[in-house]
């Protein structure tokens, strides 16, 4: 890689934000560079609750957020298929909630256009066999699961077949300046450790939690994002096989999403200092197990597998007065020639996974608008790679790939039905010694067992198809069971705890990871 490239556009932030501004700039044939300072969809786009919203559980709190919503999820639908299950969902009334939010939410849904309609409780029960018994009143509307990871990696590959240079572990350190003007940045390569400067006409800070910290590089000041921690839960089953809302106010722990092989319960929102060590404590974790057992009885004799955090980009503009210094969750554009005076710099942070193809849209014309350019958005037309077929995803789909095969490939990973062929071309696509990389791209070791069965297989395929020393092999283990480490010692307690004890009698019994050559 040259020292110095040059560029239209230098996008900062491999999220779900900055991967859809970059395919959007690619896509209106600007010149674009992608600078994420670990792996794609490393932060919150990473760390978020698998919900494609249909908008209902913004109806009646948040109509502009609730249009928003279902404008996205039908437009995702159409260009991500291959992303999204088509789980459905239903908003639930337990009997801790008032049954008359239910009028509410039917007025907000038909004002917003988000599609509901009212099933009879035994209905919802037909469909749904371990809701609680004794909901009130059930509603159907068109949420779904959408994968982050295949998301964020379809955009960039679509951005890169359009000659974009997508640059994962590359930290934007420091953002030039000339002037008034914004000038491009200079990254450190966390791989190789040298530094590249980029020169570019136009710099998107697209970092989400972290949109103010690259602010203050740009010398700009008062863009103040307070980091709202959410923790999720993994249960080791599909308790459910729609997305179950309770039909209330949005409140913590209200929503259970279907994905791939797990659910997962979630979220909490508290304020916290740092977005980068979001602490999980006990008491949210037991909160989360209550709130689940709301809505599926039962629900702590589940597996819970791991717990992780998120953090919301809660912007609140330090510059503004009166009421406008409101924190908002809506998405926020800040075009820092109007606000700060200093051109080449825009931001965008906020807002939600659904509508990261809006914000992108509504940065890219900011943009155009201050080149003077006339080049209109197409990201709602056109369909981004691996989804060329606009079928969506379906939970079977490697089972019935596996079965047409059965004695052909050996499967690495049984829990998320992985088989050799597919990780080995995965690890040699990524070109990454990191197996969390790998996790990212296919979910491998994101099961029950933890990675307990599979990643000392993976580990050594790695090494084969990397032609890795052991040192490194035995480093990129380690790392991998130290991060799994991180989501499950939070929650250990019955088959979870049986199931980490076993893996520590592998990795340490058998194996001594700890003291392996490095
Ligand atoms: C707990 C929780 C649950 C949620 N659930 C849902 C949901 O179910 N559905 C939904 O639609 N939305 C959900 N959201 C919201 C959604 O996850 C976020 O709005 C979205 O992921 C933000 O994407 P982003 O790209 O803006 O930010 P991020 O994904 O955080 O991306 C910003 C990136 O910038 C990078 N970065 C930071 N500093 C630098 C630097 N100096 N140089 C280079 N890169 C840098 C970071 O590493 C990061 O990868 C949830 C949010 C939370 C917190």
């Amino acid at each position: 890689m040259p020292a110095t490239l040059k560029t239209d556009v230098l996008v900062i932030g491999g999220g779900a934000t900055g991967a859809a501004v970059a395919w959007d700039c690619a896509l209106r044939g600007y010149e674009t560079v992608l600078a994420e300072r670990r792996d794609l969809a490393e932060g919150t786009s990473g760390r978020f609750h698998g919900l494609l919203h249909s908008g209902g559980r913004y109806a009646v709190k948040d109509p502009n957020a609730a249009v928003e919503c279902i404008e996205e999820n039908v437009i995702l639908r159409r260009i991500a298929a291959d992303c999204i299950e088509d789980t459905g969902g239903l908003f639930v009334t337990t009997p801790d909630d008032d049954a008359a939010y239910g009028d509410s939410f039917l007025e907000g849904c038909a004002k917003t256009g988000v599609p509901t309609e009212e099933i009879d409780t035994a209905e919802a029960l037909r469909r749904e066999p371990r809701l609680n018994p004794a909901i009130k009143r059930a509603f159907t509307v068109p949420d779904a699961s959408i994968d982050a990871w295949k998301t964020v990696w379809a955009l960039a590959h679509a951005a890169r077949g359009r000659g974009a240079t997508v640059l994962p572990y590359h930290g934007v350190v420091d953002v030039l300046r000339e002037g008034d003007a914004v000038v491009g940045a200079r990254l450190h390569d966390e791989h190789s450790g040298e530094q590249v400067t980029v020169e570019a006409r136009m710099v998107l800070n697209a970092s989400g939690a972290w949109a103010g910290q690259v602010a203050d590089m740009a010398g700009i000041e008062g863009v103040e994002i307070i980091p709202g921690k959410g923790i999720m839960i993994a249960m080791n089953h599909r308790l459910v096989n729609t997305v179950i809302n309770r039909c209330t106010m949005p409140a913590d722990g209200d929503i259970l999403v279907p994905i791939r092989t797990v659910s997962v319960i979630g979220t909490t929102d508290i304020r916290v200092k740092d977005p980068d060590e979001p602490e999980i404590t006990q008491d949210e974790v037991e909160q989360m197990l209550d709130d689940g057992e709301r809505l599926v009885p039962g629900f702590r004799q589940a597996r819970a597998m791991r717990v992780w955090a998120g953090v919301r980009p809660l912007f609140q503009d330090a510059k503004a007065t009166g009421s406008s210094r409101d924190v908002t969750r809506a998405h926020t554009l800040l075009d820092h020639h109007e606000r700060d005076g200093v051109t080449g710099f825009l931001t965008i942070t906020g807002g939600k996974l659904t509508t990261m193809r809006l914000m992108a849209r509504d940065i890219v014309d900011a943009m155009c608008a201050q080149l003077g350019d006339d080049r209109p958005c197409t990201t709602d037309k056109v369909v981004l790679p691996g989804s060329e077929d606009l079928e969506p995803y379906h939970i079977s789909e490697r089972l019935k790939a596996k079965e047409d095969h059965l004695l052909d490939d050996q499967l690495v990973c049984e829990c998320e039905m992985i088989p050799r062929a597919r990780l080995e071309a995965t690890m040699r696509e990524r070109d990454t010694t990191n197996l969390d990389d790998i996790r990212r791209s296919l979910r491998l070791g994101m099961g029950p067992c933890q990675g307990g069965f599979c990643i000392y297989r993976a580990t050594g395929i790695l090494h084969g198809v990397e032609q890795l020393d052991a040192p490194q092999a035995n480093g990129s283990l380690r790392n991998f069971l130290e991060e799994r480490w991180k989501g499950v010692w939070p929650i250990l307690y019955g088959d979870q705890l049986r199931q980490a004890r076993l893996d520590d009698w592998i990795f340490q019994g058998l194996l001594d990871v700890e003291h392996l050559p490095q």
